[in-house]
Protein backbone atom coordinates (compact mmCIF):
# COMPACT_ATOMS: atom_id res chain seq x y z
CA UNK A 1 0.00 0.00 0.00
CA UNK A 2 1.39 3.58 -0.99
CA UNK A 3 0.71 6.73 0.80
CA UNK A 4 -0.80 9.58 -0.95
CA UNK A 5 -0.77 12.91 1.01
CA UNK A 6 -4.27 15.52 0.06
CA UNK A 7 -4.96 18.65 0.43
CA UNK A 8 -8.37 19.67 -0.30
CA UNK A 9 -9.14 22.61 -2.14
CA UNK A 10 -11.65 23.79 0.28
CA UNK A 11 -10.79 26.67 2.98
CA UNK A 12 -11.32 26.86 6.04
CA UNK A 13 -9.86 29.28 8.09
CA UNK A 14 -8.50 32.54 6.46
CA UNK A 15 -4.91 32.03 6.76
CA UNK A 16 -1.99 31.42 5.05
CA UNK A 17 -1.54 27.58 6.30
CA UNK A 18 -5.31 26.68 4.77
CA UNK A 19 -4.46 28.42 1.33
CA UNK A 20 -3.44 26.60 -1.49
CA UNK A 21 -0.36 27.65 -1.93
CA UNK A 22 0.15 27.32 2.05
CA UNK A 23 -1.49 23.78 1.79
CA UNK A 24 1.36 22.67 -0.73
CA UNK A 25 3.79 23.88 1.37
CA UNK A 26 2.64 21.76 4.21
CA UNK A 27 2.35 18.83 1.89
CA UNK A 28 5.89 19.42 0.95
CA UNK A 29 6.99 19.52 4.41
CA UNK A 30 5.18 15.89 5.27
CA UNK A 31 6.85 14.25 2.71
CA UNK A 32 10.40 15.04 4.01
CA UNK A 33 12.00 16.00 0.44
CA UNK A 34 15.23 15.36 2.44
CA UNK A 35 14.40 11.50 1.67
CA UNK A 36 14.71 12.36 -2.23
CA UNK A 37 16.86 14.89 -3.07
CA UNK A 38 20.10 15.81 -2.14
CA UNK A 39 22.45 18.90 -1.61
CA UNK A 40 23.62 20.64 -5.03
CA UNK A 41 22.00 18.08 -6.84
CA UNK A 42 19.49 19.19 -10.16
CA UNK A 43 16.10 18.50 -9.94
CA UNK A 44 13.47 19.04 -12.48
CA UNK A 45 9.95 20.62 -12.20
CA UNK A 46 8.70 19.02 -15.26
CA UNK A 47 5.12 20.43 -16.11
CA UNK A 48 2.93 21.66 -18.95
CA UNK A 49 3.75 25.20 -20.10
CA UNK A 50 0.38 25.44 -21.83
CA UNK A 51 -0.78 27.35 -25.05
CA UNK A 52 -1.05 30.56 -26.52
CA UNK A 53 -4.85 30.32 -25.42
CA UNK A 54 -4.76 27.55 -22.95
CA UNK A 55 -4.19 29.66 -19.80
CA UNK A 56 -5.65 26.44 -17.16
CA UNK A 57 -2.12 24.96 -15.99
CA UNK A 58 -0.20 24.61 -13.05
CA UNK A 59 0.24 27.61 -12.06
CA UNK A 60 3.00 29.33 -11.45
CA UNK A 61 2.48 30.12 -7.65
CA UNK A 62 2.18 26.57 -7.18
CA UNK A 63 5.60 26.07 -9.18
CA UNK A 64 7.37 28.65 -6.77
CA UNK A 65 6.17 27.12 -3.90
CA UNK A 66 8.04 23.59 -5.07
CA UNK A 67 11.04 25.42 -6.10
CA UNK A 68 11.36 27.13 -2.37
CA UNK A 69 11.10 23.67 -1.16
CA UNK A 70 13.57 22.02 -3.29
CA UNK A 71 16.12 24.83 -2.46
CA UNK A 72 15.63 24.98 1.51
CA UNK A 73 17.11 20.92 1.15
CA UNK A 74 20.28 22.72 -1.21
CA UNK A 75 19.18 21.39 -4.10
CA UNK A 76 18.71 23.10 -7.28
CA UNK A 77 15.94 23.24 -8.90
CA UNK A 78 14.52 24.09 -12.70
CA UNK A 79 11.81 23.90 -14.51
CA UNK A 80 11.02 22.25 -17.93
CA UNK A 81 8.82 20.86 -20.47
CA UNK A 82 9.54 18.75 -24.02
CA UNK A 83 8.90 21.44 -27.19
CA UNK A 84 5.45 21.19 -28.40
CA UNK A 85 5.73 23.93 -31.15
CA UNK A 86 8.45 25.27 -32.37
CA UNK A 87 10.77 26.08 -29.38
CA UNK A 88 11.61 29.52 -28.76
CA UNK A 89 7.55 30.32 -29.37
CA UNK A 90 7.48 27.48 -26.58
CA UNK A 91 9.37 29.68 -24.06
CA UNK A 92 6.67 32.48 -25.41
CA UNK A 93 3.96 30.91 -24.07
CA UNK A 94 5.44 30.02 -20.52
CA UNK A 95 6.71 33.25 -20.40
CA UNK A 96 2.87 34.57 -21.13
CA UNK A 97 1.49 31.98 -18.97
CA UNK A 98 3.16 33.47 -16.40
CA UNK A 99 6.03 30.65 -15.88
CA UNK A 100 9.94 32.70 -15.79
CA UNK A 101 12.65 32.75 -13.99
CA UNK A 102 11.55 35.74 -11.99
CA UNK A 103 8.29 34.16 -11.45
CA UNK A 104 9.35 31.10 -10.51
CA UNK A 105 12.73 31.29 -9.22
CA UNK A 106 14.50 28.84 -10.91
CA UNK A 107 15.45 28.69 -14.69
CA UNK A 108 12.87 27.69 -17.28
CA UNK A 109 14.50 25.65 -20.12
CA UNK A 110 13.12 23.29 -22.65
CA UNK A 111 13.92 19.63 -22.04
CA UNK A 112 14.31 18.47 -25.54
CA UNK A 113 16.30 21.86 -26.98
CA UNK A 114 15.24 24.47 -29.22
CA UNK A 115 14.39 22.27 -31.99
CA UNK A 116 12.79 19.41 -30.05
CA UNK A 117 15.50 16.98 -31.21
CA UNK A 118 17.61 16.88 -28.45
CA UNK A 119 16.77 13.43 -27.24
CA UNK A 120 18.15 10.31 -26.45
CA UNK A 121 16.40 6.44 -27.70
CA UNK A 122 15.71 4.40 -25.16
CA UNK A 123 14.17 0.80 -24.84
CA UNK A 124 10.77 1.03 -23.65
CA UNK A 125 8.69 -2.55 -24.64
CA UNK A 126 6.93 -4.49 -26.25
CA UNK A 127 4.60 -1.88 -27.61
CA UNK A 128 6.45 0.85 -28.78
CA UNK A 129 10.19 -0.85 -28.86
CA UNK A 130 12.59 2.06 -29.02
CA UNK A 131 11.16 6.02 -27.62
CA UNK A 132 13.30 9.14 -27.71
CA UNK A 133 13.54 10.76 -23.96
CA UNK A 134 14.38 14.15 -23.77
CA UNK A 135 17.89 14.48 -22.71
CA UNK A 136 17.62 16.65 -19.75
CA UNK A 137 14.97 14.60 -18.44
CA UNK A 138 17.21 11.32 -19.10
CA UNK A 139 20.18 13.09 -17.38
CA UNK A 140 18.77 14.46 -14.78
CA UNK A 141 19.02 12.72 -11.57
CA UNK A 142 15.66 13.50 -9.48
CA UNK A 143 12.60 15.10 -10.77
CA UNK A 144 9.17 16.44 -9.80
CA UNK A 145 6.45 15.65 -11.66
CA UNK A 146 3.73 18.32 -11.55
CA UNK A 147 0.59 17.40 -13.63
CA UNK A 148 -2.40 19.08 -13.97
CA UNK A 149 -5.02 16.96 -14.12
CA UNK A 150 -7.52 17.32 -16.70
CA UNK A 151 -10.10 15.34 -19.31
CA UNK A 152 -8.50 14.55 -22.48
CA UNK A 153 -9.59 13.60 -26.07
CA UNK A 154 -7.84 10.59 -26.44
CA UNK A 155 -6.52 9.42 -22.84
CA UNK A 156 -9.66 10.46 -21.22
CA UNK A 157 -7.73 11.49 -18.40
CA UNK A 158 -4.73 13.33 -18.23
CA UNK A 159 -2.48 13.07 -15.37
CA UNK A 160 0.83 11.92 -14.45
CA UNK A 161 1.13 9.01 -16.45
CA UNK A 162 0.52 11.29 -19.16
CA UNK A 163 2.15 14.04 -18.06
CA UNK A 164 5.44 11.56 -18.52
CA UNK A 165 4.89 10.01 -20.90
CA UNK A 166 4.04 12.21 -23.82
CA UNK A 167 5.81 15.35 -21.75
CA UNK A 168 9.13 13.74 -21.67
CA UNK A 169 9.12 12.16 -25.38
CA UNK A 170 10.10 14.48 -27.61
CA UNK A 171 7.36 15.00 -31.30
CA UNK A 172 10.06 12.99 -32.92
CA UNK A 173 13.77 11.94 -33.43
CA UNK A 174 16.50 12.71 -35.66
CA UNK A 175 16.82 9.67 -37.29
CA UNK A 176 13.39 7.37 -36.83
CA UNK A 177 11.18 10.14 -36.83
CA UNK A 178 7.78 10.37 -35.46
CA UNK A 179 7.86 6.00 -35.08
CA UNK A 180 10.01 7.05 -32.15
CA UNK A 181 8.31 10.45 -30.91
CA UNK A 182 5.03 11.01 -29.09
CA UNK A 183 3.35 9.72 -32.38
CA UNK A 184 3.93 6.67 -32.07
CA UNK A 185 1.48 6.27 -29.05
CA UNK A 186 -0.83 8.23 -30.78
CA UNK A 187 -1.74 6.25 -33.57
CA UNK A 188 -1.41 3.06 -35.04
CA UNK A 189 0.20 1.33 -38.33
CA UNK A 190 1.63 4.21 -40.57
CA UNK A 191 -0.83 6.67 -39.07
CA UNK A 192 -2.13 8.09 -42.31
CA UNK A 193 -4.15 11.08 -41.90
CA UNK A 194 -7.65 10.21 -43.15
CA UNK A 195 -9.94 13.27 -44.58
CA UNK A 196 -13.04 13.12 -45.55
CA UNK A 197 -13.65 15.84 -48.26
CA UNK A 198 -17.60 14.47 -48.08
CA UNK A 199 -17.53 16.23 -44.45
CA UNK A 200 -14.89 18.99 -44.95
CA UNK A 201 -15.99 22.52 -44.10
CA UNK A 202 -12.85 24.27 -45.08
CA UNK A 203 -12.33 25.54 -41.81
CA UNK A 204 -8.66 25.14 -42.04
CA UNK A 205 -8.85 24.68 -38.08
CA UNK A 206 -6.82 21.94 -38.92
CA UNK A 207 -4.41 23.62 -40.80
CA UNK A 208 -4.14 26.55 -37.89
CA UNK A 209 -3.48 24.15 -34.96
CA UNK A 210 -0.51 22.20 -36.80
CA UNK A 211 2.35 22.86 -34.75
CA UNK A 212 4.56 22.07 -37.93
CA UNK A 213 2.66 24.06 -40.38
CA UNK A 214 2.51 20.78 -42.56
CA UNK A 215 -1.45 21.08 -43.62
CA UNK A 216 -2.26 22.88 -47.06
CA UNK A 217 -5.25 23.06 -48.54
CA UNK A 218 -4.46 23.65 -52.42
CA UNK A 219 -7.71 24.07 -54.52
CA UNK A 220 -9.77 23.28 -51.58
CA UNK A 221 -8.02 19.79 -51.09
CA UNK A 222 -6.41 18.37 -47.98
CA UNK A 223 -2.70 17.69 -48.03
CA UNK A 224 -0.06 17.31 -45.70
CA UNK A 225 3.67 16.88 -45.14
CA UNK A 226 3.82 12.96 -44.43
CA UNK A 227 7.80 13.08 -43.65
CA UNK A 228 7.20 15.80 -40.83
CA UNK A 229 3.89 14.96 -39.59
CA UNK A 230 4.68 14.01 -35.92
CA UNK A 231 1.26 12.39 -35.77
CA UNK A 232 0.52 14.70 -32.88
CA UNK A 233 -3.46 13.84 -33.69
CA UNK A 234 -4.04 17.89 -32.57
CA UNK A 235 -5.57 18.45 -36.41
CA UNK A 236 -7.84 15.52 -36.08
CA UNK A 237 -8.95 16.50 -32.65
CA UNK A 238 -9.86 19.84 -33.66
CA UNK A 239 -12.01 19.49 -36.20
CA UNK A 240 -15.76 19.99 -36.43
CA UNK A 241 -16.78 17.39 -38.93
CA UNK A 242 -15.27 14.55 -38.19
CA UNK A 243 -13.36 15.27 -41.29
CA UNK A 244 -10.27 14.18 -40.50
CA UNK A 245 -9.28 10.84 -38.62
CA UNK A 246 -5.82 9.62 -37.56
CA UNK A 247 -5.82 5.97 -37.10
CA UNK A 248 -5.57 4.88 -33.45
CA UNK A 249 -7.22 2.40 -30.73
CA UNK A 250 -7.67 3.16 -27.03
CA UNK A 251 -6.52 -0.20 -25.81
CA UNK A 252 -2.79 0.15 -27.27
CA UNK A 253 -2.69 4.30 -26.97
CA UNK A 254 -3.69 3.68 -22.70
CA UNK A 255 -1.22 0.74 -22.56
CA UNK A 256 1.48 2.67 -24.86
CA UNK A 257 1.20 5.61 -22.46
CA UNK A 258 1.92 3.28 -19.15
CA UNK A 259 4.91 1.68 -21.27
CA UNK A 260 6.38 5.19 -22.38
CA UNK A 261 5.81 6.29 -18.84
CA UNK A 262 8.16 3.83 -17.29
CA UNK A 263 10.78 4.30 -19.55
CA UNK A 264 10.82 7.48 -18.34
CA UNK A 265 10.76 6.60 -15.09
CA UNK A 266 13.55 3.66 -15.25
CA UNK A 267 16.12 6.56 -16.47
CA UNK A 268 15.91 7.56 -12.43
CA UNK A 269 17.52 5.49 -9.49
CA UNK A 270 14.77 4.50 -6.65
CA UNK A 271 13.08 7.46 -4.65
CA UNK A 272 14.08 10.09 -6.51
CA UNK A 273 10.66 11.37 -8.08
CA UNK A 274 7.87 12.87 -6.53
CA UNK A 275 4.38 13.06 -7.92
CA UNK A 276 2.21 16.20 -7.77
CA UNK A 277 -1.49 16.06 -8.77
CA UNK A 278 -3.48 19.17 -9.26
CA UNK A 279 -6.74 18.60 -9.26
CA UNK A 280 -7.42 22.23 -9.95
CA UNK A 281 -9.49 24.12 -13.32
CA UNK A 282 -10.25 20.21 -14.31
CA UNK A 283 -11.19 21.59 -17.68
CA UNK A 284 -12.49 18.36 -20.44
CA UNK A 285 -9.57 19.03 -22.62
CA UNK A 286 -5.70 19.47 -22.58
CA UNK A 287 -3.28 21.80 -22.12
CA UNK A 288 -1.86 21.87 -25.63
CA UNK A 289 -5.13 22.77 -27.13
CA UNK A 290 -5.58 26.54 -28.40
CA UNK A 291 -7.93 27.29 -25.92
CA UNK A 292 -9.21 26.27 -22.03
CA UNK A 293 -12.65 25.84 -21.52
CA UNK A 294 -13.99 26.53 -18.33
CA UNK A 295 -13.49 23.78 -15.82
CA UNK A 296 -16.13 20.46 -15.93
CA UNK A 297 -15.67 20.00 -12.16
CA UNK A 298 -14.90 21.35 -9.07
CA UNK A 299 -11.21 22.13 -8.14
CA UNK A 300 -10.87 19.87 -5.43
CA UNK A 301 -7.06 19.72 -4.16
CA UNK A 302 -3.71 18.89 -4.09
CA UNK A 303 -2.11 15.31 -4.01
CA UNK A 304 1.55 14.44 -3.45
CA UNK A 305 3.06 11.16 -3.64
CA UNK A 306 6.35 8.88 -4.75
CA UNK A 307 4.09 6.13 -6.42
CA UNK A 308 2.77 7.19 -9.82
CA UNK A 309 -0.02 4.47 -9.91
CA UNK A 310 -1.48 5.34 -5.94
CA UNK A 311 -1.42 8.86 -7.11
CA UNK A 312 -3.59 8.29 -10.29
CA UNK A 313 -5.71 5.84 -8.47
CA UNK A 314 -6.47 8.52 -6.07
CA UNK A 315 -7.06 10.97 -8.45
CA UNK A 316 -9.75 9.20 -10.03
CA UNK A 317 -10.93 8.19 -7.10
CA UNK A 318 -11.70 11.52 -6.21
CA UNK A 319 -12.94 12.67 -9.51
CA UNK A 320 -15.55 10.03 -9.71
CA UNK A 321 -16.88 11.41 -6.71
CA UNK A 322 -18.01 14.77 -8.53
CA UNK A 323 -20.61 16.18 -9.69
CA UNK A 324 -20.70 18.28 -13.25
CA UNK A 325 -20.54 21.78 -12.78
CA UNK A 326 -23.29 23.41 -14.45
CA UNK A 327 -22.55 26.56 -17.07
CA UNK A 328 -20.22 23.76 -18.61
CA UNK A 329 -19.35 21.14 -21.14
CA UNK A 330 -19.96 18.55 -18.86
CA UNK A 331 -23.81 19.93 -17.96
CA UNK A 332 -24.16 21.10 -21.86
CA UNK A 333 -23.64 17.16 -22.45
CA UNK A 334 -26.34 16.26 -19.84
CA UNK A 335 -24.08 14.25 -17.32
CA UNK A 336 -25.64 13.17 -14.25
CA UNK A 337 -24.50 13.71 -10.83
CA UNK A 338 -22.96 10.40 -9.94
CA UNK A 339 -21.79 9.08 -13.32
CA UNK A 340 -17.80 9.47 -14.07
CA UNK A 341 -17.87 12.81 -15.71
CA UNK A 342 -14.76 12.38 -17.61
CA UNK A 343 -15.51 8.94 -19.04
CA UNK A 344 -18.86 10.55 -19.94
CA UNK A 345 -17.44 13.22 -21.87
CA UNK A 346 -14.73 11.28 -23.92
CA UNK A 347 -15.52 7.59 -23.82
CA UNK A 348 -12.07 6.59 -23.22
CA UNK A 349 -11.07 3.77 -21.18
CA UNK A 350 -8.95 5.83 -19.22
CA UNK A 351 -8.24 3.17 -16.21
CA UNK A 352 -6.22 0.92 -17.95
CA UNK A 353 -3.51 3.56 -18.19
CA UNK A 354 -3.24 3.10 -14.79
CA UNK A 355 -3.93 -0.47 -14.43
CA UNK A 356 -0.92 -1.08 -17.42
CA UNK A 357 1.37 0.85 -15.27
CA UNK A 358 0.53 -1.37 -12.04
CA UNK A 359 0.65 -4.49 -14.38
CA UNK A 360 4.10 -3.59 -15.08
CA UNK A 361 5.34 -2.34 -11.48
CA UNK A 362 5.18 1.27 -11.60
CA UNK A 363 3.29 1.08 -8.48
CA UNK A 364 0.45 -0.17 -6.95
CA UNK A 365 -3.33 0.89 -6.63
CA UNK A 366 -3.68 0.45 -3.46
CA UNK A 367 -2.89 3.65 -1.29
CA UNK A 368 -4.03 5.74 1.79
CA UNK A 369 -5.08 8.89 1.51
CA UNK A 370 -3.66 11.31 4.04
CA UNK A 371 -5.48 14.44 3.74
CA UNK A 372 -3.70 17.42 5.53
CA UNK A 373 -5.98 19.70 7.88
S1 LIG B 1 -0.94 15.04 -36.83
FE1 LIG B 1 -1.86 16.83 -37.83
S2 LIG B 1 -1.40 18.56 -36.46
FE2 LIG B 1 -0.02 16.88 -35.88
S3 LIG B 1 1.85 17.24 -37.05
FE3 LIG B 1 0.59 15.87 -38.28
S4 LIG B 1 -0.57 17.20 -39.63
FE4 LIG B 1 0.23 18.49 -37.99
S1 LIG C 1 -10.83 20.99 -39.41
FE1 LIG C 1 -12.05 19.39 -40.45
S2 LIG C 1 -13.69 20.55 -41.41
FE2 LIG C 1 -12.11 22.04 -40.89
S3 LIG C 1 -10.80 22.17 -42.73
FE3 LIG C 1 -9.88 20.63 -41.42
S4 LIG C 1 -10.75 18.67 -42.14
FE4 LIG C 1 -12.04 20.32 -42.94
Amino acid sequence: MSLVYFASSRVAKWKYDDSMPGKLERLLDEINLNNYFQKNEWVAIKTHFGSDGAHRIVRPVFLKKVVDKIKKVGAKPFITDTVRIKGLDYLEVANQNGINHLSVGAPVVLADGLYGNDNILVKAGDILGEIAIATLIYDVPAMVVCSHVKGHINAGYGGAIKNLAMGAVSGSHRHCGWKCGRGAMHTIGEGKLIWDQEKCTLCLQCKEICPLDCIDFKNNVFTYDDERCWRCGRCSRVCPEGGLTLPADDDYFMRSLAEAASAVIKTFKEKKILYLNFLTEIQPECDCMPAADVPVIQDIGILLSDDIVAIEQASIDLLRKQIPLPSSLASEEKINPGEDILYSLHKRPYHIQIEEAERIGLGTRKYKLREIK
